[in-house]
């Protein structure tokens, strides 16, 4: 008897230094985790324990310590500090996800079965959206009619937009609930379909638009909140572990943190305020938001634009655009406006993130932040740049100069090179989309995906930062670039030859990242440039439970097979958000 109590207790005593000293909920073993830490350790385990990292070590170490702690076997899958996309916009994606996707759809047909499937899922009367569809990829080539929207979706409204923007195709009950009829005048600057006798077909070009979305009912909070979880869901299935949303309102903040209240939410989220206005005077007001709901909501910053977009040649540059000679982009905010904001900000201890795509534009924000730096001296401002498109090559200096950061999304880089020199020219374009020069300038870039504009895979990003070539694997030679001088999707240089020595093995290949830089873009130095990196960007004892594990070890495969690399786990405080079945 004696025996056995003086049994018992070694082992409740025991008990007690294994819990003192060794406690984990939760540990991963057999796996190859790289760090990211300052040496570039790389460990087999690792033990977490309510969401923090507590210990790191070979499998053997970490099980025979942690016996009592969940076991999980990582069977050599390849374990990265979780993903941060540092530019994104949750909404969008979420709106983007749940409409009806028609791009690529090849029939009239097609798209009708995808809407019956809708119907199936939403209620009578609600509101079905789609977007993508393109009438020259159908066999009849002509503009549709309403007929068989209303025999897919009777009792639901639909609007489908097509892929270019210009145009919706909707059903009976849109054309109803819209008011449009036989004596409904075309709006100017746009044009409703009609058929022989003057009936609207279903067909709404331009501003006829207006006509439809004026009658959608108004957004709710639990519609806000749909769209929020859409994306969310969707974004951790990409390993994304925490996303730095680029202008939200006040009303979607407060959505976020009730999600977050209610531990819905698989990623922390980095919210900046969507410009000046009533939001940012609210929060100048009441300060900062920082870890609300257990570290998953942070509001510390706000959103502006300098200018516009490449594509649409409203980015603003120091010269013309070269297929535009009398126009040189768009000004969206004055130096000064960027000036006054970003003082406010620095006094009340936010965050300024700005849009500057164009030369002009870059060194105007340049301009404006320094003279707010000047003022706030000895602060630790953060102050960001967002795309850094196209750089003078003299400004780049200035990044580390005054702490500002650039922030980039290598995959622009691709989907814009078949037009981009035509808009820059062959000098121009060099310092263009070129992240190994903005490197010479800054010791980090924090990488994005600009996710709903591209994709918001991590993968995707760091494949373009490492090869400059599309997922197709252009341009990868000579033969390559012919293929686009052929079909008008790239100018010749003045020497009548594209210079094939710079297409060799991707876009203007100086400017390709190791893979080690791309990884950092969306790890360490995307929770550097969000004020994180005690927390999180790096795995290290203390830090927070944000993984991202892998199928193939990105870092050893060649560069092309990155793009056939699986997101199998994330995990996010310590909990599995995702697991690829
Ligand atoms: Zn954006």
């Amino acid at each position: 008897m004696k025996l056995i109590l003086s049994l018992l207790f070694f082992s409740f005593f025991l008990h007690i230094v294994s819990c003192s000293n060794n406690k984990a909920d939760r540990i991963f073993i057999n796996g190859l985790i790289y760090s990211l830490d300052e040496k570039s350790s790389v460990y087999e385990a690792i033990a977490i324990q309510n969401g923090i990292i507590v210990d790191l070590g070979t499998s053997a170490e970490i099980s025979s310590k942690y016996s009592n702690a969940e076991k999980i076997d990582l069977n050599g899958k390849v374990m990265f500090p979780g993903f941060i996309d540092a530019h994104g916009h949750i909404s969008g994606y979420g709106d983007n996800l749940l409409e009806i996707n028609l791009v690529g759809t090849s029939s009239q047909e097609e798209i009708a079965a995808l809407v019956k499937e809708k119907v199936s899922q939403v209620n009578p009367g609600d509101w079905i959206a789609g977007h993508g569809w393109d009438q020259n990829d159908w066999k009849e080539k002509g503009w549709p009619d309403h007929k068989i929207l209303d025999q897919a979706a009777p009792n639901n409204p639909v609007y489908l937009t097509r892929i270019d923007g210009h145009a919706l195709w909707v059903n009976k009950k849109a054309l109803e609930l819209a008011g449009i009829t036989k004596d409904t005048k075309d709006p100017s600057g746009g044009d409703i379909k009609r058929d022989a006798i003057g009936i609207p077909t279903g067909v709404l070009i331009d501003n006829a638009m207006s006509l439809v979305y004026k009658v959608l009912p108004d957004v709710t909070d639990e519609m806000i909140q749909r769209t929020v979880l859409a994306s969310v869901q969707n974004l951790a299935t990409h390993g994304i572990t925490s996303a730095h949303d680029m202008g939200v309102s006040s009303r979607t903040i407060e959505i976020m943190k009730k999600l977050a209240d209610e531990g819905k939410l698989p990623l922390r989220i980095h919210a900046y305020i969507d410009g000046p206005g009533k939001t940012w005077n609210e929060y100048l007001e009441k300060g900062s938001v920082i870890g609300y709901g257990n570290n998953f909501v942070t509001v510390r910053g706000i959103k502006l634009f300098v200018d516009g977009a490449m594509g649409s040649r409203g980015a603003l540059m120091s010269q013309p655009y070269n297929d535009d000679p009398k126009n040189s982009g768009l000004m969206l905010m004055s130096e000064d406006e960027i000036y006054k904001v970003t003082n406010d900000a620095l006094k009340k201890g936010f965050q300024v993130a700005t849009h500057g795509i164009g030369d002009k534009g870059i060194n105007l924000i340049f301009n404006a932040y320094e003279r707010a730096i000047k003022e706030n001296e000895k602060k630790d401002h953060r102050l960001r740049i967002e795309h850094v498109q196209v750089i003078d090559p003299a400004d780049v200096e200035r990044f580390s100069k005054n702490g500002i950061i650039p922030s980039m999304q290598p995959v622009h880089a691709t989907s814009d090179m078949p037009w981009a020199e035509a808009r820059l020219g062959t000098e121009r374009v060099k310092w263009s989309y070129a992240p190994k020069l903005v490197l010479k300038g800054s010791p980090i870039i924090a990488g994005g995906s600009d996710f709903p504009v591209e994709s918001p895979s991590v993968l995707e990003g760091i494949y373009a930062g490492v090869t400059r070539q599309d997922k197709n694997g252009y341009p990868r030679s000579w033969l390559d670039v012919m293929w686009l001088v052929e079909n008008k999707m790239w100018v010749i240089s003045k020497a009548g030859i594209p210079d094939t020595t710079l297409f060799e093995g991707g876009w203007y290949p100086d400017q390709r990242l190791s893979v080690q830089e791309a990884v950092n873009e969306f790890t360490k130095w995307a929770a550097y440039a969000a004020f994180e990196e005690s927390k999180k960007g790096t795995i290290e004892v203390g830090k927070w439970a944000d993984f991202t594990i892998l199928d193939k070890d990105i870092m050893t495969i060649p560069p092309k097979e990155i793009l056939n690399t699986n997101v199998v786990m994330t995990v996010v405080d310590g909990k599995i958000v995702y697991e690829k079945k």
